[in-house]
């Protein structure tokens, strides 16, 4: 099983450990340097983007996680978490800085100004199948994505090799892209811990496991 760490400086991470129990990795609470190097792969929950952006400095966690993103490994960021992965910022404080790694523009509370969580419908393919390819998981059925956003971001724009994996569809804001990948990073501007779909769960703990696979074959090889 690999270990998927969940930064636990503020937002929902009781939900995120137990959503990766669920995927099939070991879920461990991270809030030090050594257990930034210890984990397979890591998650930045939901919460608020500039008070965790505080608390990473604060921590000094900010420089060894860049290390590791640097270095190849998995993280997944949720809501803040996205804006945290994200180059570039919009409808941002000025001093907001992010951890950054995956190549696009992200505004910030994009979504649901008005309402605190919403839902609405989206064209997600790869991460509907998900279940289908994860161990011991219910198997994909093609059912739409579950997925609450609450004052989410969106993506305004992506670099090349960015794959969009969730974009909108209906309501107000059709074909706003709500869902990325760039190599070992994957971002949502969703929850997908809350309200019991497990499948971004699964997909993501995929990508570990491929990529502890890789590593060892490499160390293998050489
Ligand atoms: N609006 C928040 C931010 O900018 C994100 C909200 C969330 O994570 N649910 O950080």
């Amino acid at each position: 099983r690999p270990t998927v760490g969940v930064l636990a400086l503020q937002g929902d991470v009781r939900e995120h450990l137990a959503a990766l129990e669920s995927a099939g990795a070991r879920g461990v609470p991270v809030r030090r340097t050594a257990e930034v190097e210890a984990v397979d792969g890591l998650v930045v929950p939901g919460g608020e983007s500039t008070t965790m952006d505080k608390l990473l400095r604060a921590f000094e966690l900010a420089g060894p996680i860049q290390d590791r993103i640097a270095a190849g490994m998995p993280v997944f960021g949720s809501c803040a978490g996205m804006i945290l992965l994200a180059d570039r910022i919009v409808d941002a404080p000025a001093d907001q800085r992010t951890l950054g790694g995956l190549d696009m523009t992200v505004r910030r509370n994009a979504f649901g100004r008005q309402v605190d969580s919403f839902e609405v419908g989206m064209h997600a393919p790869e991460l509907e199948a998900a279940g289908a390819v994860a161990d011991g998981a219910d198997g994909a059925d093609g059912r739409p994505l579950h997925a609450v956003f609450i004052r989410a971001p969106w993506v305004e724009e992506t670099g090349p090799g960015v794959q969009v994996l969730a974009t909108t569809t209906g309501g107000e804001h059709t074909g706003k892209i709500v869902a990325v990948r760039h190599g070992p990073l994957l971002a949502t501007a969703f929850h997908p811990e809350l309200g019991g779909d497990g499948r971004v769960h699964q997909f993501f703990v995929r990508m570990v496991r491929d990529r502890a696979g890789a590593v060892t074959q490499q160390r293998r090889d050489s």
